[in-house]
Protein backbone atom coordinates (compact mmCIF):
# COMPACT_ATOMS: atom_id res chain seq x y z
CA UNK A 1 0.00 0.00 0.00
CA UNK A 2 1.48 3.76 -1.11
CA UNK A 3 1.51 6.20 1.64
CA UNK A 4 1.39 8.99 -0.41
CA UNK A 5 -2.03 10.73 0.47
CA UNK A 6 -1.63 13.98 2.00
CA UNK A 7 0.95 16.88 0.45
CA UNK A 8 2.74 16.10 -2.45
CA UNK A 9 6.81 17.45 -2.36
CA UNK A 10 7.22 18.27 -5.45
CA UNK A 11 11.45 18.10 -5.39
CA UNK A 12 12.65 19.23 -8.80
CA UNK A 13 14.83 21.71 -9.52
CA UNK A 14 12.01 24.30 -11.16
CA UNK A 15 9.48 24.83 -11.08
CA UNK A 16 9.81 25.01 -7.61
CA UNK A 17 7.52 24.72 -4.45
CA UNK A 18 5.38 27.61 -4.19
CA UNK A 19 4.63 29.42 -0.88
CA UNK A 20 0.93 29.58 0.17
CA UNK A 21 1.34 33.04 0.87
CA UNK A 22 2.83 33.53 -3.16
CA UNK A 23 -0.70 30.93 -4.25
CA UNK A 24 -2.24 33.71 -1.97
CA UNK A 25 -1.26 36.50 -3.43
CA UNK A 26 -1.93 35.61 -6.80
CA UNK A 27 -5.96 34.33 -5.69
CA UNK A 28 -7.48 37.28 -7.37
CA UNK A 29 -9.84 38.47 -9.68
CA UNK A 30 -8.25 40.26 -12.86
CA UNK A 31 -7.04 43.37 -11.95
CA UNK A 32 -7.39 46.98 -13.61
CA UNK A 33 -3.68 47.36 -15.58
CA UNK A 34 -4.42 51.19 -15.63
CA UNK A 35 -5.05 52.47 -12.10
CA UNK A 36 -4.77 51.25 -8.69
CA UNK A 37 -3.30 48.31 -6.49
CA UNK A 38 -1.25 46.91 -9.34
CA UNK A 39 0.47 49.61 -11.33
CA UNK A 40 0.94 51.33 -7.70
CA UNK A 41 2.75 47.66 -6.53
CA UNK A 42 5.41 47.39 -9.31
CA UNK A 43 6.75 50.97 -8.59
CA UNK A 44 8.76 48.80 -5.73
CA UNK A 45 9.38 45.81 -7.49
CA UNK A 46 12.32 47.40 -9.10
CA UNK A 47 14.76 47.99 -6.58
CA UNK A 48 14.05 44.48 -4.76
CA UNK A 49 14.42 42.91 -7.48
CA UNK A 50 18.14 44.92 -7.87
CA UNK A 51 18.78 44.32 -4.07
CA UNK A 52 18.56 40.98 -4.81
CA UNK A 53 20.84 40.87 -7.25
CA UNK A 54 23.37 43.47 -5.60
CA UNK A 55 22.77 45.75 -8.65
CA UNK A 56 22.70 49.36 -8.68
CA UNK A 57 22.29 49.13 -12.91
CA UNK A 58 19.23 48.21 -14.49
CA UNK A 59 16.64 45.27 -14.54
CA UNK A 60 13.48 44.01 -17.02
CA UNK A 61 10.80 42.13 -17.07
CA UNK A 62 9.68 40.03 -20.17
CA UNK A 63 6.76 37.72 -19.99
CA UNK A 64 9.03 34.99 -21.03
CA UNK A 65 11.08 31.64 -19.46
CA UNK A 66 14.19 30.83 -19.12
CA UNK A 67 14.81 30.33 -22.65
CA UNK A 68 13.00 33.53 -23.58
CA UNK A 69 15.09 35.60 -21.28
CA UNK A 70 17.72 34.07 -23.31
CA UNK A 71 17.23 35.46 -25.97
CA UNK A 72 16.66 39.03 -24.22
CA UNK A 73 19.97 38.71 -23.55
CA UNK A 74 20.90 37.66 -27.07
CA UNK A 75 19.40 40.02 -28.93
CA UNK A 76 20.48 42.92 -26.86
CA UNK A 77 24.02 42.04 -26.46
CA UNK A 78 25.10 40.90 -30.02
CA UNK A 79 25.22 41.91 -33.64
CA UNK A 80 24.87 39.07 -36.41
CA UNK A 81 28.68 38.22 -36.95
CA UNK A 82 29.64 39.33 -33.02
CA UNK A 83 31.57 36.61 -31.30
CA UNK A 84 30.88 34.75 -27.96
CA UNK A 85 33.09 32.82 -25.85
CA UNK A 86 30.40 30.27 -23.70
CA UNK A 87 31.49 27.96 -21.16
CA UNK A 88 29.78 25.19 -20.92
CA UNK A 89 29.10 23.14 -17.39
CA UNK A 90 26.36 21.05 -18.42
CA UNK A 91 23.10 21.02 -20.82
CA UNK A 92 21.92 24.11 -20.00
CA UNK A 93 25.37 25.84 -21.52
CA UNK A 94 24.41 23.91 -24.34
CA UNK A 95 21.10 25.55 -24.54
CA UNK A 96 21.77 28.83 -24.45
CA UNK A 97 24.71 28.51 -27.14
CA UNK A 98 21.76 26.64 -29.33
CA UNK A 99 19.59 29.81 -28.94
CA UNK A 100 22.82 31.83 -30.05
CA UNK A 101 24.00 30.29 -33.27
CA UNK A 102 20.33 31.06 -35.32
CA UNK A 103 20.59 34.38 -34.66
CA UNK A 104 24.08 34.69 -36.46
CA UNK A 105 26.16 35.04 -33.73
CA UNK A 106 29.57 33.06 -33.30
CA UNK A 107 29.68 31.46 -30.03
CA UNK A 108 32.85 29.40 -29.64
CA UNK A 109 31.87 26.77 -27.19
CA UNK A 110 34.48 25.50 -24.49
CA UNK A 111 33.31 22.52 -22.99
CA UNK A 112 34.35 21.59 -19.58
CA UNK A 113 31.75 18.13 -19.30
CA UNK A 114 28.80 17.93 -16.81
CA UNK A 115 30.68 17.07 -13.63
CA UNK A 116 33.38 19.54 -13.07
CA UNK A 117 33.81 23.98 -13.36
CA UNK A 118 35.22 26.17 -15.98
CA UNK A 119 38.88 25.17 -16.02
CA UNK A 120 40.22 29.31 -15.60
CA UNK A 121 43.28 27.85 -17.89
CA UNK A 122 41.77 27.11 -20.54
CA UNK A 123 39.83 30.42 -20.42
CA UNK A 124 42.43 32.42 -20.16
CA UNK A 125 44.06 30.47 -22.93
CA UNK A 126 41.33 30.92 -24.95
CA UNK A 127 41.12 34.69 -23.97
CA UNK A 128 44.94 35.45 -24.80
CA UNK A 129 44.45 34.40 -28.43
CA UNK A 130 41.74 36.96 -28.99
CA UNK A 131 44.66 39.69 -29.45
CA UNK A 132 42.14 41.37 -31.39
CA UNK A 133 39.61 41.53 -28.23
CA UNK A 134 36.94 40.29 -31.21
CA UNK A 135 35.19 37.91 -28.34
CA UNK A 136 32.16 40.55 -27.10
CA UNK A 137 30.57 38.76 -23.85
CA UNK A 138 31.85 35.82 -21.84
CA UNK A 139 28.44 33.85 -21.33
CA UNK A 140 28.39 31.13 -18.47
CA UNK A 141 25.88 29.44 -16.39
CA UNK A 142 26.26 30.48 -12.48
CA UNK A 143 24.71 27.48 -11.84
CA UNK A 144 24.17 24.52 -14.23
CA UNK A 145 20.90 22.58 -13.13
CA UNK A 146 21.35 19.68 -15.24
CA UNK A 147 24.71 18.90 -13.48
CA UNK A 148 24.80 20.84 -10.56
CA UNK A 149 27.97 22.70 -11.45
CA UNK A 150 28.33 25.94 -10.03
CA UNK A 151 31.09 28.04 -11.53
CA UNK A 152 32.94 31.01 -9.94
CA UNK A 153 32.38 34.23 -11.15
CA UNK A 154 34.34 36.65 -9.57
CA UNK A 155 37.19 34.06 -10.88
CA UNK A 156 36.01 34.91 -14.17
CA UNK A 157 35.84 38.81 -13.51
CA UNK A 158 39.31 38.60 -12.45
CA UNK A 159 40.96 36.95 -15.23
CA UNK A 160 39.53 39.03 -17.23
CA UNK A 161 40.77 42.23 -15.61
CA UNK A 162 44.51 40.89 -15.42
CA UNK A 163 44.08 39.97 -18.77
CA UNK A 164 42.97 43.78 -19.90
CA UNK A 165 39.99 42.35 -21.92
CA UNK A 166 36.69 44.29 -22.32
CA UNK A 167 34.17 41.03 -22.63
CA UNK A 168 31.11 41.98 -20.86
CA UNK A 169 30.38 39.00 -18.41
CA UNK A 170 27.02 37.27 -19.08
CA UNK A 171 25.79 34.74 -16.33
CA UNK A 172 22.90 32.71 -16.50
CA UNK A 173 21.74 33.06 -12.99
CA UNK A 174 17.80 31.09 -13.81
CA UNK A 175 18.94 28.61 -10.81
CA UNK A 176 20.72 30.32 -8.69
CA UNK A 177 18.99 33.50 -8.22
CA UNK A 178 17.76 33.60 -4.47
CA UNK A 179 19.62 30.60 -3.66
CA UNK A 180 23.41 31.06 -4.26
CA UNK A 181 25.31 33.57 -3.29
CA UNK A 182 25.05 36.47 -5.74
CA UNK A 183 26.50 39.85 -5.37
CA UNK A 184 26.60 41.72 -9.15
CA UNK A 185 28.13 44.67 -8.54
CA UNK A 186 30.96 43.80 -6.04
CA UNK A 187 31.39 40.20 -8.36
CA UNK A 188 31.85 42.54 -11.82
CA UNK A 189 29.17 40.95 -13.71
CA UNK A 190 27.69 43.03 -16.81
CA UNK A 191 24.13 40.57 -16.88
CA UNK A 192 22.42 38.35 -15.11
CA UNK A 193 19.54 36.11 -16.87
CA UNK A 194 16.91 35.04 -14.91
CA UNK A 195 13.09 33.40 -14.48
CA UNK A 196 10.55 33.61 -11.96
CA UNK A 197 10.10 29.73 -11.16
CA UNK A 198 13.01 28.79 -9.51
CA UNK A 199 14.74 30.19 -6.12
CA UNK A 200 12.05 33.58 -6.87
CA UNK A 201 9.01 30.55 -5.92
CA UNK A 202 6.81 32.43 -8.95
CA UNK A 203 5.31 30.10 -11.57
CA UNK A 204 7.10 29.83 -14.94
CA UNK A 205 6.33 33.07 -17.18
CA UNK A 206 8.69 36.00 -15.63
CA UNK A 207 11.97 36.47 -17.53
CA UNK A 208 14.49 38.98 -15.68
CA UNK A 209 17.38 40.56 -16.84
CA UNK A 210 20.08 42.46 -14.64
CA UNK A 211 22.39 44.75 -16.65
CA UNK A 212 25.36 46.71 -15.36
CA UNK A 213 25.80 50.47 -17.32
CA UNK A 214 28.98 48.87 -18.96
CA UNK A 215 26.58 46.63 -21.18
CA UNK A 216 24.30 49.38 -21.49
CA UNK A 217 26.90 51.37 -23.32
CA UNK A 218 28.92 48.59 -25.39
CA UNK A 219 25.81 47.30 -26.48
CA UNK A 220 24.32 50.30 -27.64
CA UNK A 221 24.95 49.17 -31.47
CA UNK A 222 23.60 45.55 -31.31
CA UNK A 223 21.33 44.93 -34.04
CA UNK A 224 19.64 41.76 -33.67
CA UNK A 225 17.18 43.92 -31.21
CA UNK A 226 13.55 43.44 -32.06
CA UNK A 227 10.86 45.56 -30.44
CA UNK A 228 9.92 42.98 -27.56
CA UNK A 229 12.90 42.06 -26.58
CA UNK A 230 14.65 45.45 -26.62
CA UNK A 231 15.97 46.27 -23.55
CA UNK A 232 16.39 49.87 -23.97
CA UNK A 233 12.46 50.75 -23.53
CA UNK A 234 12.34 48.05 -20.58
CA UNK A 235 15.00 50.13 -18.83
CA UNK A 236 13.66 53.59 -19.87
CA UNK A 237 9.76 52.87 -18.56
CA UNK A 238 8.53 55.10 -16.44
CA UNK A 239 4.46 54.55 -16.84
CA UNK A 240 3.60 51.04 -15.67
CA UNK A 241 2.17 49.77 -19.63
CA UNK A 242 5.68 50.84 -20.74
CA UNK A 243 7.34 48.09 -18.51
CA UNK A 244 5.36 45.15 -20.94
CA UNK A 245 4.99 46.02 -24.71
CA UNK A 246 1.36 45.24 -24.23
CA UNK A 247 -0.88 43.37 -21.15
CA UNK A 248 1.24 43.00 -17.87
CA UNK A 249 1.63 39.63 -16.51
CA UNK A 250 -0.69 40.62 -13.62
CA UNK A 251 -0.72 37.51 -11.45
CA UNK A 252 2.55 36.90 -11.86
CA UNK A 253 3.10 40.47 -10.60
CA UNK A 254 1.62 40.08 -7.58
CA UNK A 255 3.33 36.30 -6.80
CA UNK A 256 6.33 37.96 -7.53
CA UNK A 257 5.66 40.73 -4.69
CA UNK A 258 4.80 38.22 -2.15
CA UNK A 259 7.80 36.24 -2.80
CA UNK A 260 10.23 39.18 -2.71
CA UNK A 261 8.51 40.10 0.61
CA UNK A 262 9.35 36.39 1.86
CA UNK A 263 13.40 36.54 0.82
CA UNK A 264 13.79 39.90 2.69
CA UNK A 265 11.68 39.27 5.62
CA UNK A 266 13.90 36.42 5.88
CA UNK A 267 16.81 37.84 4.94
CA UNK A 268 19.27 37.51 1.70
CA UNK A 269 22.28 35.98 3.55
CA UNK A 270 20.22 34.19 5.58
CA UNK A 271 18.13 32.68 2.65
CA UNK A 272 21.34 31.94 1.20
CA UNK A 273 22.99 30.18 3.80
CA UNK A 274 19.42 27.96 4.43
CA UNK A 275 19.89 26.99 1.01
CA UNK A 276 23.75 25.47 1.64
CA UNK A 277 22.93 23.83 5.21
CA UNK A 278 19.80 21.99 3.30
CA UNK A 279 22.56 21.25 0.13
CA UNK A 280 24.82 19.93 2.52
CA UNK A 281 22.58 17.63 4.42
CA UNK A 282 21.40 15.98 1.06
CA UNK A 283 25.60 15.62 0.38
CA UNK A 284 25.92 14.38 3.89
CA UNK A 285 23.07 11.84 3.44
CA UNK A 286 25.18 10.79 -0.21
CA UNK A 287 28.43 10.38 1.39
CA UNK A 288 26.66 8.07 3.57
CA UNK A 289 25.11 5.73 0.79
CA UNK A 290 28.08 6.13 -1.11
CA UNK A 291 30.33 4.57 1.37
CA UNK A 292 31.25 1.43 -0.01
CA UNK A 293 29.24 1.81 -3.04
CA UNK A 294 30.72 3.55 -5.94
CA UNK A 295 28.06 3.09 -7.78
CA UNK A 296 26.25 5.72 -5.60
CA UNK A 297 28.03 9.26 -6.23
CA UNK A 298 27.46 13.17 -6.07
CA UNK A 299 28.17 14.18 -9.27
CA UNK A 300 30.52 17.19 -8.12
CA UNK A 301 33.34 16.35 -6.26
CA UNK A 302 34.28 19.25 -4.74
CA UNK A 303 31.74 20.88 -2.32
CA UNK A 304 33.21 24.44 -3.34
CA UNK A 305 31.55 23.74 -6.90
CA UNK A 306 28.36 22.04 -5.96
CA UNK A 307 24.85 24.42 -6.24
CA UNK A 308 23.06 24.67 -3.30
CA UNK A 309 19.63 24.99 -5.03
CA UNK A 310 19.94 21.80 -6.79
CA UNK A 311 22.20 18.18 -6.26
CA UNK A 312 23.18 16.06 -9.11
CA UNK A 313 23.82 12.34 -8.10
CA UNK A 314 24.23 8.98 -9.69
CA UNK A 315 22.53 5.78 -8.43
CA UNK A 316 23.87 3.31 -10.47
CA UNK A 317 23.57 1.02 -12.06
CA UNK A 318 20.81 2.04 -14.32
CA UNK A 319 17.87 2.08 -13.88
CA UNK A 320 18.41 2.56 -10.22
CA UNK A 321 17.96 6.17 -10.02
CA UNK A 322 14.88 5.97 -12.59
CA UNK A 323 13.40 3.36 -10.72
CA UNK A 324 13.92 5.46 -7.17
CA UNK A 325 12.10 8.29 -8.73
CA UNK A 326 9.31 6.47 -9.80
CA UNK A 327 8.56 4.89 -6.18
CA UNK A 328 9.26 8.02 -4.03
CA UNK A 329 6.52 9.96 -6.46
CA UNK A 330 3.95 6.57 -6.20
CA UNK A 331 4.59 5.57 -3.13
CA UNK A 332 5.51 8.39 -0.75
CA UNK A 333 4.76 11.26 -2.52
CA UNK A 334 8.54 12.98 -3.00
CA UNK A 335 9.17 13.67 -6.97
CA UNK A 336 12.61 14.21 -7.77
CA UNK A 337 14.09 15.20 -10.94
CA UNK A 338 15.28 13.75 -13.45
CA UNK A 339 18.72 12.89 -14.54
CA UNK A 340 18.76 15.66 -17.02
CA UNK A 341 21.67 14.97 -19.67
CA UNK A 342 23.64 13.20 -17.32
CA UNK A 343 23.82 9.82 -19.18
CA UNK A 344 26.77 7.77 -18.78
CA UNK A 345 28.61 4.29 -20.36
CA UNK A 346 25.61 1.68 -20.90
CA UNK A 347 22.93 4.19 -19.50
CA UNK A 348 21.86 6.20 -22.89
CA UNK A 349 18.69 7.25 -21.09
CA UNK A 350 20.21 8.80 -17.79
CA UNK A 351 18.38 6.33 -15.39
CA UNK A 352 21.62 5.94 -13.49
CA UNK A 353 21.05 10.16 -12.73
CA UNK A 354 18.52 12.08 -10.56
CA UNK A 355 18.66 15.30 -8.75
CA UNK A 356 17.45 16.73 -5.64
CA UNK A 357 16.21 20.31 -5.44
CA UNK A 358 16.50 22.36 -2.48
CA UNK A 359 15.11 25.48 -4.29
CA UNK A 360 13.40 28.23 -2.99
CA UNK A 361 10.68 27.47 -0.51
CA UNK A 362 12.25 24.14 1.35
CA UNK A 363 12.65 23.86 4.85
CA UNK A 364 14.52 21.17 6.96
CA UNK A 365 11.61 18.80 7.14
CA UNK A 366 10.89 19.21 3.25
CA UNK A 367 14.49 17.88 2.69
CA UNK A 368 14.99 15.37 5.44
CA UNK A 369 11.64 14.21 4.56
CA UNK A 370 12.66 13.54 0.97
CA UNK A 371 15.57 11.94 1.90
CA UNK A 372 14.43 9.54 4.08
CA UNK A 373 11.74 8.63 1.47
CA UNK A 374 14.90 7.83 -0.24
CA UNK A 375 15.96 5.52 1.89
CA UNK A 376 12.72 3.95 2.05
CA UNK A 377 13.05 3.80 -1.57
CA UNK A 378 16.41 2.08 -1.46
CA UNK A 379 15.34 -0.50 1.45
CA UNK A 380 12.03 -1.61 -1.32
CA UNK A 381 14.02 -2.00 -4.11
CA UNK A 382 17.14 -3.28 -2.88
CA UNK A 383 19.53 -0.72 -3.89
CA UNK A 384 22.44 -1.55 -2.51
CA UNK A 385 23.76 1.73 -0.54
CA UNK A 386 25.63 2.36 2.55
CA UNK A 387 24.17 3.39 5.82
CA UNK A 388 23.89 6.22 8.26
CA UNK A 389 22.26 8.33 5.59
CA UNK A 390 19.77 9.62 7.60
CA UNK A 391 21.95 10.43 10.51
CA UNK A 392 24.31 12.08 8.93
CA UNK A 393 21.90 14.34 7.12
CA UNK A 394 20.08 14.98 10.49
CA UNK A 395 23.44 15.71 11.71
CA UNK A 396 24.28 18.32 8.85
CA UNK A 397 20.98 20.43 9.66
CA UNK A 398 22.07 20.11 13.92
CA UNK A 399 25.29 21.43 13.17
CA UNK A 400 23.42 24.40 10.83
CA UNK A 401 21.06 25.33 13.53
CA UNK A 402 23.70 25.52 16.44
CA UNK A 403 25.90 27.57 14.55
CA UNK A 404 28.09 25.35 13.82
CA UNK A 405 28.75 24.90 10.71
C1 LIG B 1 15.64 26.30 -15.90
C2 LIG B 1 16.84 26.89 -16.49
C3 LIG B 1 16.85 27.50 -17.76
C4 LIG B 1 15.66 27.47 -18.67
O1 LIG B 1 14.53 28.02 -18.13
P1 LIG B 1 13.10 27.71 -18.80
O2 LIG B 1 12.18 28.56 -17.99
O3 LIG B 1 12.87 26.25 -18.62
O4 LIG B 1 13.16 28.11 -20.22
C5 LIG B 1 18.00 28.08 -18.20
N1 LIG B 1 19.11 28.08 -17.46
C6 LIG B 1 19.16 27.51 -16.25
C7 LIG B 1 20.43 27.56 -15.47
C8 LIG B 1 18.03 26.89 -15.73
O5 LIG B 1 18.07 26.32 -14.53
Amino acid sequence: MPLAHGRPYLAIPGPSVMPDRVLAAMHRAAPNIYDGPLPEMVAGLWPDLKRLAGCSGHVGIWLANGHGAWEAANSNLFSRGDRALLLSTGKFGLGWSESLKPLGVQVEMLDFGKSVPVDLNRVEAALRADRAHGIKALLVSHVDTSSGVKNDIPALRALLDTLGHPALLAVDGVASMGCDEMRMDDWGVDLIVGASQKGLMVPPGLGFLWVSDRAVTQCRGSDLRTPYWDWDSRFSATEFWQHWFGTAPTHHLFGLRESLDMIFEEGLEAVWARHGALARAVWAAFDAWGAGHPEIALNVADPAHRSHAVTAARIGPAPNATRLRHWTEAKAGVTLGIGLGMTGPGDPAGDAFLRVAHMGHVNAHMTLGALAVMEAGMQALEIPHGAGALEAAAGAVARFVAGAA
